[in-house]
């Protein structure tokens, strides 16, 4: 009797989406065979790290994840420099750019986004930088180890990044920002004061109210020279970074039925509208049955979970995405981060202690999320239960941002969500 051939699973994308759930996978089952497609030519390395090593405060190696062996010992066939074209969900195939098709039964698409380039004359000259990729990382280290002056463009979480390395660097850094303060979507100017003092100290002046409109270029070098904005304000540089959002990859879902909005659409299982086809990471726009509303995560653990959750999915082990967000950073002497959504129907907000910042979002009478800094960050676990447990916080919340408010008193029956 000839032997049934193996179940197929191809994950598309080696980010630490893709590469949890492969090894979600194995731990259940050593049975189908597992291939993952990436474009890139290293193994899963720490994309929050890559920062730490532009900075100098990171060696290669600890930036590293996996080896080649890891996955070897898994029993995963890992193809590095394999771009995907398109998945062709009706034969159950994905095909990349060389045209190599690699058949499937079940798929994984973990391929996450891009840095969005900036639409400007000159905006892609060789020392405007984005920083998404290993790669980018180290050609971002050596232009700050040697620039005098540089520009960082884009006021969120990813923007402020540039700004930091360059910091570090000891280069003298304009971060140069279309608004009245950092972070927009997430704190007031109240919470933007103590990032930009923060910023100071690193040698990164922050520019408000100006809008980039061109880098002009040695046309001999093709090297951008500076930032001019649409006030006419001229910035000098030897290299600038910018991060004005990302694009996700979802090209390669063109005439396919899997359904897409601003990511792929997941339910809370992270299977997409096509049986059979998962999504997972950055890319994914999931039913957040704790926040109840389509949502979309941009963090490591996020990724991690959901890579995980949709691994164990494809090994027929039935399990939902519960998770209450985190994301933080670690540029300064306190640490800037947020829990759950920054943006609801109301916010309250309160300087808890020097240089510790709170913000409350809520949607209703119930907390969505909460951007925090120094000592307020501790608070995280605090607010993800009070999240979790959708309570009514509204009589609490002008005492919620003192000093003195007592949190574990408060929170003290409510349990972690269990993700
Ligand atoms: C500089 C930086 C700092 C960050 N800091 C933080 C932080 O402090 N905290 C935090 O929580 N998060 C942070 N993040 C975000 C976090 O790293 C991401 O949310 C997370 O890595 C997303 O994982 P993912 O697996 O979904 O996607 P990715 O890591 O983007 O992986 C997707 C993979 O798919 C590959 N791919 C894409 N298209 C194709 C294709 N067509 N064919 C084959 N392969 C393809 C990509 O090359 C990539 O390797 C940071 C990110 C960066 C870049």
């Amino acid at each position: 009797m000839a032997d049934t051939p193996r179940e197929k699973i191809v994950i598309i994308g080696d980010g630490i989406a893709g590469a949890t759930a492969a090894v979600a996978i194995r731990k259940v089952t050593q049975e189908p065979d597992i291939t993952i497609l990436t474009d890139e030519g290293e193994p899963l390395y720490n994309r929050v790290a890559i920062k730490d090593f532009a900075k100098g405060e990171k060696p290669d190696d600890k930036v590293k994840i996996h080896d080649l062996q890891f996955y070897d010992k898994n029993g995963i066939t890992l193809k590095l420099f394999t771009p995907v074209r398109n998945i062709d969900d009706q034969n159950k195939v994905v095909v990349t750019e060389s045209r190599e098709q690699f058949p499937y039964d079940k798929l994984l698409v973990a391929a996450g986004g891009s840095p969005r380039r900036i639409a400007i004359p000159g905006g892609d000259a060789e020392n405007i930088h984005k920083f998404w990729t290993f790669v980018d990382a180290r050609h971002l280290k050596k232009a700050a180890e040697e620039a005098d002056q540089a520009v960082a463009i884009g006021a969120g979480l990813l923007g402020i990044d540039f700004a930091a390395v360059f910091g570090k660097h000891g280069v003298e850094t304009k971060y140069v920002m279309r608004g009245d303060r950092w972070w927009r979507e997430g704190i007031s100017k109240q919470g933007s004061a103590i990032v930009e003092a923060a910023l100071a100290k690193l040698g990164v002046e922050c520019v408000f109210f100006e809008t980039p409109k061109e880098f002009t270029v040695d046309p001999q070098t093709g090297v951008a020279k500076e930032l001019v904005t649409e006030k006419g304000t001229r910035f000098p540089l030897d290299c600038a970074g910018v991060a004005i959002g990302l694009n996700f990859h979802l090209k390669m879902l063109q005439g396919t039925r899997i359904k897409k909005g601003e990511g792929i659409l997941t339910d809370s299982y992270l299977e997409t509208s096509v049986p059979g086809v998962w999504a997972a990471g950055d890319i994914t726009q999931y039913y957040d049955v704790v926040l109840e509303r389509v949502n979309m995560n941009g963090s490591w653990s996020s990724a991690k979970k959901q890579g995980e959750v949709a691994g164990l999915n494809m090994a027929g082990q039935k399990t939902e995405f519960k998770h209450v967000d985190v994301y933080s950073i670690d540029h300064f002497d306190f640490m800037v981060g947020s829990v759950g959504s920054v943006v609801g129907e109301w916010d309250h907000e309160g300087v808890i202690a020097e240089n510790s910042y709170l913000r409350l979002v809520g949607k209703g009478d119930r907390l969505v999320g909460a951007a925090l800094m120094g000592k307020a960050f501790v608070l995280q676990g605090h607010i993800k239960k009070l999240i979790a447990a959708k309570m009514n916080v509204k009589e609490k919340l002008s005492d919620m941002v003192k000093p003195d408010f007592d949190w574990k008193g408060y929170t003290k029956d409510l349990a972690l969500p269990k993700e």
